[in-house]
């Protein structure tokens, strides 16, 4: 299955493909993570993604497109995936049109008081990018990752001032993606409101349902 994630920051993407990647096997490629990951390298690619993701507003097609593309080739991805955080925006999924078929959108969405109180307690692992939140998904062990040991960081990106920007480049530039797969007839919306720690059961059955497996 090729499946895409949709939805607004803070909104739990990332925490439910995590949980469906370890129950299913199915691989998360989140571009957030890649570009990441490009950052931390002594590069003129890095440095340039930088200044954006800095400035909390998205990074150019052009550059998240090569990224991507790269990523799927060099590790030979053709299916059984979720893109995280890709598209996000029309040229974008145009782009993904020209080499694939995406099976399913699902486009998760709650509230933006919910999606603030998320984001405000994040912590995700500086190993393997397993996503905690210091109410709702707290690690076994303080500040340690559950699956991997390695420390949990708060992203430079989830202050205030960053998720009210990050917002409007949803609102902006990644909403019309709804109504883009809603016309090819492949998207779901999912709204969840409760949180991921004490409901994990219940909200993972209605993902499995609504991706009918
Ligand atoms: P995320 O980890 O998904 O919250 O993404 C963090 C940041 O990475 C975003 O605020 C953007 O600056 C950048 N980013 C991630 N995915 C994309 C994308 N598909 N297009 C442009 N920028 C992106």
């Amino acid at each position: 299955m090729k499946m895409i994630v949709l939805g607004a920051p803070g909104v739990g993407k990332g925490t439910y493909t995590q949980e469906l990647s370890r129950r299913i096997g199915i691989k998360q490629i989140s571009t957030g993570d890649l570009l990441r990951t490009q950052m931390t390298l002594d590069s003129d690619l890095g440095r340039e993604i930088k200044k954006y993701m800095d400035a909390a507003t998205l990074v150019p097609d052009e550059l998240v497109i090569k990224v991507i593309i790269e990523y799927l080739e060099k590790n030979n991805i053709k299916d059984n995936f979720v893109l995280d955080g890709f598209p996000r925006t029309i040229p974008q999924a145009e782009s993904l049109d020209k080499i694939m078929k995406i099976d399913v959108v699902i486009n998760y969405t709650t509230t933006r008081e919910i999606i603030f109180d998320r984001l405000g307690g994040r912590l995700v692992c500086e190993k393997c990018n397993a996503i905690f939140q210091i109410r709702n998904i707290v690690p076994k062990v303080q500040g340690i990752c559950d699956y991997c040991g390695g420390k949990l960081y708060t992203r430079a990106d989830d202050t205030r001032e960053s998720i009210e920007k990050r917002l409007i480049e949803y609102d902006l530039k990644t909403s019309p993606l709804i109504d883009y797969y809603k016309n090819k007839g492949i998207l779901k919306t999912l709204r969840i409101d409760k949180e991921f720690g004490p409901h994990k059961e219940e909200i993972m059955k209605l993902i499995f349902e609504t991706i009918g497996i």
